[in-house]
C-alpha cells in the first residue's frame, strides 16, 4: 500500500509537470504529425481519458480535456475553439455515446487519429430490472432510446481503463512511430498500476460480495460487476434527472429489507436527495468519485485516479455491510 501510493505521488508529479508546459502551446494546434517542441497534441474528451494520455505519453504528449475541471461531462457542450481543435489535435481519445457534442465534433471534423474507448472497454447495458415505476413497455424503449443502452462508465472498473490505455498507445504509437516504444512501455506501466489497483479492490470488498450499493446515479455498475455488489441507482445514469417520488419509497423499502446502513451520494452532484432520504431512513450518507472530472484541487493535492479509486475504497470498506 505504502509503496503504490509514493510510486502514485511521483507519477501525479510527472502528470502536473507535464500539464504545466502543455498549457501554451496546447491551443495553437499543430498540423498531424509531432513537432520537435511540444510533441504529439492529445486531446481527451473527459477526465480518465486525460489521465489515460498523460500516464501513457508522458513527456511526448500534451493533453488537453474537453470537459473543464469538476464539471460534470454527461452534458458538455463544446465552444467553436473546441470544436476546432478536435479537428487539429494529433489524436482525439474520446467515448462514443457518453458526451453528444463531441460525437458531433469527431463526425464533423473527421480527426485522423481517433480512439474511442467504447470499442477497447466493452460496455455492456446496466439496465434496471423492473424498469421505472408505472412506464409501460414502449416507454421503457423509449427511454432506452434516449440515454442509449449501454452504461458508458467503464472506467470504474480498472481492468477495462486498462484496456483502454492499451488501444491509446497503439494510436500513439501510430500517430508518432518513432517513440512506439515508449508508447508501448506507458502502457505496460499503466497496466500494473491498475493492475494492483484491482487486486487491492478485490482483496478490500471480498468480505463484502452481494452487498447492496445505493448510490445516487447510476455510474457504478461496472465497478459493482467487477467486485461482485449489487447496485442500486436513485436516479438513473443521466445524474439531471431527478428520481420520482415512487421510486424513493422503492428505495426506502429496500434499505429496510437489506439493513443497508450507507446511501452514497457523488462529487459533481448535489447531494441534496441523497442526505434528505437519508435523512427519512435513519442511515448515513458517504461520498463516492465516480471520476467524470477531477478538480483543480484535487489535482493540487496530487490526487488522480489511483488514489480517488483507493478513496472510494475506503467508503465503500466503512458503508457497505460486509462480512
Ligand atoms: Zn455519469
Amino acid at each position: 500500500m505504502t509503496s503504490t501510493r509514493a510510486v502514485g505521488a511521483a507519477l501525479t508529479s510527472l502528470v502536473l509537470a507535464g500539464t504545466a508546459t502543455l498549457a501554451g502551446c496546447s491551443a495553437q494546434g499543430t498540423t498531424g504529425t509531432a513537432g520537435e517542441s511540444d510533441g504529439v497534441t492529445v486531446l481527451a474528451s473527459f477526465y480518465p481519458l486525460q489521465y489515460v494520455a498523460q500516464q501513457i505519453g508522458g513527456d511526448l504528449v500534451t493533453v488537453d480535456n474537453l470537459t473543464p475541471p469538476a464539471a460534470e461531462p454527461h452534458d458538455l457542450e463544446l465552444s467553436p475553439a473546441q470544436v476546432r481543435e478536435v479537428g487539429t489535435a494529433d489524436l482525439v481519445v474520446y467515448l462514443s455515446g457518453f458526451q453528444n457534442a463531441v460525437d458531433e465534433a469527431v463526425e464533423a471534423r473527421a480527426p485522423e487519429h481517433v480512439v474511442d474507448a467504447a470499442d477497447a472497454a466493452e460496455l455492456v447495458e446496466h439496465a434496471e430490472e423492473e424498469g421505472h415505476e408505472g412506464e409501460t413497455e414502449e416507454e421503457h424503449a423509449e427511454h432506452a432510446d434516449e440515454h442509449g443502452a449501454t452504461d458508458p462508465h467503464f472506467w470504474l472498473d480498472p481492468s477495462r481503463l486498462a484496456a483502454v490505455g492499451q488501444a491509446v498507445a497503439d494510436e500513439l504509437a501510430a500517430t508518432d512511430p518513432e517513440h512506439a516504444d515508449e508508447y508501448a512501455a506507458g502502457a505496460l506501466r499503466l497496466g500494473q498500476r491498475l493492475d494492483e489497483l484491482d487486486q487491492e479492490m478485490a482483496d478490500g470488498l471480498a468480505a463484502c460480495q452481494g452487498a447492496t450499493l445505493v448510490t445516487s446515479h447510476t455510474a457504478f455498475g461496472y465497478l459493482a460487476d467487477r467486485y461482485a455488489l449489487e447496485q442500486v441507482g436513485i436516479t438513473e445514469l443521466d445524474p439531471e434527472v431527478e428520481p420520482s417520488p415512487a421510486r424513493l419509497r422503492e428505495i426506502g423499502d429496500l434499505v429496510e429489507e437489506r439493513g443497508v446502513k450507507t446511501l452514497y451520494s457523488e462529487t459533481l452532484v448535489s447531494p441534496k436527495v441523497t442526505e434528505t432520504l437519508a435523512s427519512d431512513l435513519g442511515v448515513d450518507t458517504a461520498v463516492l468519485d465516480p471520476l467524470e472530472g477531477l478538480s483543480e484541487e484535487a489535482t493540487a493535492a496530487g490526487d488522480d485516479y489511483v488514489s480517488v479509486m483507493q478513496a472510494n475504497l475506503a467508503a465503500l470498506e466503512e458503508g457497505l455491510v460486509c462480512e
